[in-house]
């Protein structure tokens, strides 16, 4: 078939999202459709030391591992969409006079540089339209989200999808794509009545915080519906509980990823966790409440962390109340962080849905390994939806 005929009988191509995570490689692989359909959903341990501050520094040993996963799973999609990590890139709402999209490139351009720390023929912007421009007067103006990257952090990305075989298309940012993943959350967008529960998402004009806790990054958004109000990074990730282990224990550091995962609680044991997580007694040094004394600073950071940010944007915008928090990323998974920045800040705090945006039952992964690993993959499945969606 022609190519021309192709495109045309199929104007969206399936579409893998790409993660490349410090603690682990993540695809997703989405069929198109309303909702589009999940294929795949498989990760891989990144190579240690492949990746300095949340980019790959060892594009072939990454490439790899990416390569070695997609055969293994017999995952034919070429069309992928990466991400670069927010601690390269910056963000930023505009006004801009109206005009219409196509007009925006070189107009952003002009005003991103008033705003970005590189120099501009360094980087790569990209934007997106806040606001419906049917609902912009004539002369009025309305509001742009730019996203700037260092080009060569792009390049990098780009260059370990090619190496691995993909054909890479669009290169997202985390957050944008941890949001989008998150649709049915904050914007009550579900497959079915059934999974809507009444309890699962947002109402209209409710203020969602939305926390993605990474391996090696963090990153706050505050927002209503599809507007973001605010992005931050925050400087307390997951990795920093196991730095934490290592360093009170003198271990190596899988060694104290082992003890975080096998008997970490961000909350005091109760008795019967203590029962429960003792149950080694080769590791009887590790017991939780030992385990929750090592990591309780950390965790006050991070609840420090996010009352600045709150505080900031306070400052900059007024009030607001937080109606929801919702937290993704693997960080997501200590046991009782919910429950704990939940206490710590006074509001309803839960672990994010992300398979809520898609359909799942024709995926060859089952439902219990999708559940268990929501939070790891919000990032890959909000950069699949970009690829079988085309929408910012
Ligand atoms: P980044 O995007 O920051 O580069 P990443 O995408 O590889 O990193 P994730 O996969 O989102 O990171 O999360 C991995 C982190 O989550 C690791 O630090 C891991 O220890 C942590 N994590 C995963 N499961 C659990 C768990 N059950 N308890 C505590 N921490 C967990
Ligand atoms: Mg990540």
């Amino acid at each position: 078939m022609s190519s021309f005929l192709n495109r045309l009988l199929n104007p969206r191509p399936n579409a893998l999202g790409v993660e490349i995570g410090t603690s682990a490689i993540k695809v997703v692989a989405l069929r198109p459709g309303s909702p589009p359909s999940l294929q795949h959903a498989v990760m891989v341990p990144t190579p240690i030391g492949s990746m300095r501050d949340g980019l790959v520094v060892e594009p072939q040993a990454v490439a790899t591992e990416l390569k070695n996963l997609l055969a293994e799973h017999r995952i034919t999609n070429k069309f992928a969409v990466t991400a670069v990590p927010n601690q390269v890139a910056v963000t930023r709402n505009i006004m801009v006079p109206r005009m219409e999209r196509k007009d925006l490139q070189e107009a952003i351009k002009w005003e991103a540089e008033r705003y970005i720390p590189y120099p501009i023929d360094d980087v790569s912007l990209d934007f997106d339209l806040l606001d419906d421009l049917s609902t912009v007067p004539e002369d009025g103006q309305m509001e742009v989200v730019i996203a700037a990257a260092p080009t060569e952090a792009i390049a990098r990305q780009i260059e370990v999808l090619r190496l691995a075989g993909l054909e890479p298309s669009i290169v997202d940012l985390k957050s944008f794509a941890s949001l989008r993943a998150l649709r049915g959350n904050l914007l009550g967008e579900h497959l079915t009545k059934s999974t809507l529960t009444g309890t699962n998402y947002t109402e209209a004009g409710e203020v969602a915080l939305v926390m993605e806790i990474g391996a090696s990054s963090s990153v706050i958004n505050l927002v209503r519906g599809d507007r973001v109000l605010m992005a931050r990074n925050i400087n307390v990730s997951a990795d920093d509980f196991t730095t934490a282990l290592q360093k009170a224990f003198d271990l190596d550091f899988s060694a104290a990823e082992d003890v975080k995962l096998g008997y970490a609680t961000a909350t005091t044991p109760t008795e019967d966790e203590e029962d429960l997580l003792n149950f080694d007694m080769a590791r009887e040094q590790y017991s939780p409440a030992r385990v929750f004394e090592v990591i309780r600073p950390v965790l006050g950071d991070l609840i420090t962390e996010i009352r600045r940010s709150l505080e900031f944007y306070r400052v900059q915008s007024g009030d607001v109340v937080i109606d929801r928090t919702f937290l993704a990323g693997g960080g997501a998974k200590l046991r009782g962080l919910a429950a704990a920045i939940s206490d710590a800040l006074g509001f309803r705090v839960e672990v994010a849905s992300p398979w809520l945006t898609v359909q799942t039952d024709q995926a060859n992964v089952d439902t219990g390994y999708l559940q268990a690993n929501a939070p790891e993959f919000t990032v890959p499945l909000g950069l699949a939806l970009r690829g079988v969606t085309n929408r910012g």
